[in-house]
């Protein structure tokens, strides 16, 4: 693979693409390859001249990864595990669902991105953050992602959700750029209501995303209808407890005029029990949010289980029933995004 000692191109804004006498129809080719076309290679770049191919290449890196295994199918859930310049481990997976009514559906993409190689979060139904937090993503690496990714797709990817490897609002610095790019018509061109940034409740950073101009979406995870439960499953609640969080997730509601959604892994025996589905729907109440329940999906390593069928649906419809303004399960698909994202890497580490 390439060199750690050069820079990597897609960590530099394209608008700050300086290369000494490059002409700039010579840059805005570049750019159309790179985020039009989605290739990552100097070699692929036909109507560049060779010397210019090679000056550059000297210069900057262009791919800051490669995948080394997919999984899955390509009509379902297909998780990728990338390879990056320093040899490190991170994944992404792509998601197909169809949506619509009757007779209109549409097949979407929905691309789970990484930020972060391993997590310091430790979220007890997480098998990303089983071994601590390596180091941050930078720029290009969370672009490189959905680039490659839309290559291995082969199609347009529709949606991206940030609730792959680590927190996202842990690494702002490296993301808020990302977004600008993902944003942009001359980077990825995806629509701002088409990005959702899940975050476990880092309670400062939701108040500076809150400052963000665009309207991406947010999602919160809570897992827990008290405090008590709530810090069985995620040791983040320590520092920021419940009502800290939903006075951050206030701020930000009343600055951004945009609905959040709660996110809600069912753990049998741990969480799944009918007086938090009470508490949930009053929560989803205070802040006007949609409530996302996603039956937890088996971790290696981890002891917990998934509820009965039955409880699932009894806790569905309580908080249905307590007026939540949406409730939405998710049985299938979904639930490799939360839970199960991290454990293609742990099998590569361990090897
Ligand atoms: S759920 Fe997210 S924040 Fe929690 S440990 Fe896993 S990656 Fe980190």
């Amino acid at each position: 693979m390439a060199s750690l000692h050069k820079p990597l191109l897609l960590d530099i804004p394209f608008d700050h693409w300086d290369w000494d006498e490059v002409p700039k129809y010579r840059r805005e080719q570049v750019r159309k390859w790179v985020f039009e076309k989605g290739f990552l290679d100097w070699d692929q770049m036909s109507n560049l001249p060779k010397s210019l191919k090679s000056d550059l290449s000297e210069q900057v890196d262009l791919s800051p990864m490669e995948p080394v295994k997919v999984q899955g199918s390509s009509d379902t859930t297909k998780k990728i595990l990338w390879k990056l310049r320093d040899q490190q481990f991170i994944e992404s997976v792509l998601i197909r669902a169809t949506e619509g009514t009757k007779g209109v559906r549409a097949s979407r993409l929905t691309l789970c991105v990484s930020t972060q190689v391993g997590c310091a979060l430790g979220c007890k139904f997480c098998a990303s953050g089983l071994d601590g937090l390596k180091r941050n993503l930078s720029t290009g690496e969370i672009v490189g992602q959905i680039l490659l990714a839309r290559n291995e797709a082969g199609r347009r990817i529709d949606n991206l959700v940030f609730m792959g490897m680590g927190e996202p609002l842990a690494n702002l610095p490296a993301l808020i750029p990302a977004l600008d790019t993902i944003l942009s018509p001359e980077g990825l061109g995806i629509g701002a209501r088409h990005i959702t940034l899940s975050t476990s409740g880092l309670v400062p950073k939701i108040i500076e995303l809150a400052s963000y101009p665009a309207q991406i979406r947010l999602a919160i995870s809570l897992h827990g209808g008290d405090d008590e439960t709530r810090k069985k499953i995620m040791p983040i609640n320590d520092r920021y407890p419940i009502e800290e969080l939903f006075k951050a997730c206030e701020q930000f509601i009343e600055q951004r005029k945009k609905m959040i959604t709660l996110e809600y892994i069912l753990i049998k025996g741990v969480n799944d029990d009918l007086k938090q589905a009470e508490l949930l729907a009053e929560h989803a109440n205070r802040l006007n949010a949609k409530v996302n329940l996603i039956p937890y999906n088996r971790v290696d390593g981890l002891e917990w289980e998934r509820p009965d069928i039955e409880q699932v649906k009894l806790f569905h419809k309580t908080v249905a029933e307590g007026d939540a303004p949406r409730v939405t399960l998710r049985m299938e698909k979904g639930h490799d995004i939360d839970a199960a994202c991290g454990q293609l890497r742990l099998k590569e580490i361990k090897k």
